[in-house]
């Protein structure tokens, strides 16, 4: 039987916490998951070099702290995730998310 997730809330800290199917916690720090976003995009600008010499231009959404504006379901298996710079191409697996964020219950 896969895990499901039975809740979805926000801490006081700004992290996600998804409780899941079998009783356990697990938090999600915004910025973790917005830099583990599955789309093509994100993988594609991840596995270019890093250039170090150039600043990145960001603009104000960036520098605002990043929230999660919404997650709405996919199927049972996963979810999109709709992030406060407008990012909302990502859809999480269920399986991904298992291996994000970090157990505290
Ligand atoms: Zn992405």
């Amino acid at each position: 039987m896969d895990l499901q997730p039975t809740k979805l809330s926000v801490t006081e800290e700004q992290k996600l916490e998804i409780e899941w199917s079998d009783g356990s916690i697990r938090q999600y720090g915004f910025d973790e998951l917005r830099e583990s976003c599955p789309c093509a995009s994100c993988l594609e600008r991840r596995q270019k070099p890093e250039s170090t010499s150039l600043l990145p231009i960001l603009s104000a959404e960036e520098i605002s702290p990043l929230r999660i504006e919404q997650m709405n379901p996919v199927g049972n298996y996963a979810y999109n995730i709709r992030f406060s710079d407008g990012h909302d191409t990502g859809i999480y697996q269920l399986t991904l998310l298992l291996q994000l964020g970090r157990v505290v219950a």
